[in-house]
């Protein structure tokens, strides 16, 4: 039998060149894992659409720039495209692409009906004012018009985007078809249909998994010792839920460090600061460490919720908690990944651990289509009941497969995936 494209992948040697070959990657090596039917990776294993569009913008001083921006489009199987958009410099055509796959599997493993999209424009938002990013951000709404839509390709937050940034997507939208849809994206303010409890969610669905996965250790929040990286809309709102459940925050970190406090920091206190700061230099309320001091601290669970690959293969091994909670996307890279598992550290993967994002995300979405509107206690009930629903799932799915949570989640999203294009099978 002649060798697959994607069979050849499956085999490639040594590391993988960028971020979309290591998706790929992670992706065939699921299917092998599953059986997972030749006409199923042909299809699964690529993207449906990747769209580039010029973005010509009048800069403040008059003069014309153009932007380049992207939109890519992996898989609608489950349902509309799902996923975020980045304003970064280093965004590429191929980044999206990986992060519009991850999309589909992220949506899957909480099963809501979603597919994977993911957007972004190269620009340094820090280096642009208000009014050029909003000109930035109408003219890329607008080339997106023809594959955005409440039932088509529904756009969030992402890097360096905000509700401001949802809401002149959503009035560009509105004002070129006609009427307005507050279904085209979500992570609105809540002013404008966005869902109350969209701002905590993240940090809100992490907390929720270790409710339901600290048992299995004999282990539960109450008293137990939690070290958070990051401490941004996702890390903040993890630790406080914390230590309002009985816990203790070991130590908290931004970008400039971290501070470490053996009795337990005041989270309130130290969110105080770090608002006023934006950072946590000079907080009284602990001892000042390094990152990688913190990353080193014995504790019960670590949390990750800066950056992408800050735990590596030379950090890993220092790493003493007995379970991490992958808050952040991408935390923790190949390499590192298998120093911590020889060393029996339980991993809950980014895909299944930062998932309550875009769950919130489906609320505000059927929100938005019924114009009714939820209260926030409904809002966290439903989250708590998707999350541990995943948690479970993941976790079966591990155990059948004999593997670690990480890939047993890829392949509980694929299989989902796969599932829904055989069912529909393939057009024409
Ligand atoms: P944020 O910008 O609000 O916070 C990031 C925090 O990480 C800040 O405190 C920053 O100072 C800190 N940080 C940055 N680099 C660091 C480093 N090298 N070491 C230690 N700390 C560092 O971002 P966020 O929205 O909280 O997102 C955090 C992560 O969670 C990202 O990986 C993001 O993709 C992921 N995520 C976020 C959401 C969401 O709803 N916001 C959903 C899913 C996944």
């Amino acid at each position: 039998m002649a060798t697959s494209p994607a069979a050849k992948i499956t085999k490639a040697k040594g590391p993988a060149a960028t971020f979309w070959d290591r998706a790929r990657q992670q992706f065939h090596a699921t299917a092998d894992l599953i059986n997972l039917d030749e006409s199923c990776r042909e299809v699964l294993g690529n993207c449906r659409r990747v769209v580039q569009v010029s973005l010509p913008i009048k800069r403040d001083n008059g003069v014309i720039h153009t932007f380049t921006g992207f939109r890519a489009q992996h898989s609608n199987h489950r349902g509309p495209y799902k996923g975020g958009i980045r304003y970064h410099p280093d965004v590429t055509r191929e980044e999206v692409m990986a992060l519009s796959m991850l999309m589909t599997w992220k949506c899957a493993v909480v099963n809501v009906p979603f597919g994977g999209g993911k957007g972004g424009v190269i620009c340094d938002p820090h280096n642009m004012s208000l009014g050029e990013l909003e000109r930035l951000t109408r003219r890329y709404a607008k080339e997106l018009i023809p594959i955005i839509g409440p039932e088509t390709d529904i756009p969030a937050p992402d890097v360096n985007t905000n509700a401001q940034v949802m809401a002149w997507i959503h009035d560009t939208y509105a004002m070129e078809v006609g009427r307005s849809a507050l279904g085209v994206v979500t992570g609105k303010p809540v002013s404008l249909g966005g869902s109350p409890g969209r701002e905590d969610a993240t940090g809100r669905g992490c907390f929720y998994i270790c409710l339901k996965a600290l048992p299995l250790f004999k282990m539960k929040v109450a008293g137990s010792k939690l070290v958070v990286q990051g401490f941004g809309n996702v890390g903040y709102p993890m630790a406080k839920l914390w230590q309002e459940a009985g816990g203790k925050v070991l130590a908290v970190s931004s970008d400039k460090g971290g501070v470490y406090n053996s009795k337990g920091l005041d989270v309130e206190a130290a969110a105080a600061h770090y608002r006023q700061i934006g950072n946590l230099l000079a907080f009284k309320g602990g001892d000042q460490m390094t990152n990688a001091e913190l990353l080193a601290l014995k504790c019960d669970v670590l949390c990750p919720a800066a950056l992408e690959g800050t735990i590596t293969a030379e950090n890993a091994g220092n790493v003493k908690a007995r379970v991490i909670i992958e808050a952040a996307n991408g935390p923790t890279t190949p390499e590192a990944d298998l120093i911590l598992e020889a060393n029996g550290i339980f991993i809950i993967p980014d895909i299944l651990a930062n998932a309550g994002g875009v769950t919130v995300s489906y609320f505000e979405w059927v929100q938005g289509l019924t114009n009714f509107f939820w209260k926030r206690a409904e809002v966290y009930s439903k989250l708590q009941e998707i999350m541990v629903a995943a948690f479970d799932d993941v976790y079966d799915m591990g155990r059948k497969l004999k593997v670690p949570m990480r890939q047993g989640a890829v392949a509980l999203a694929v299989s989902r995936v796969a599932d829904a294009f055989k069912m529909r099978g393939l057009w024409p």
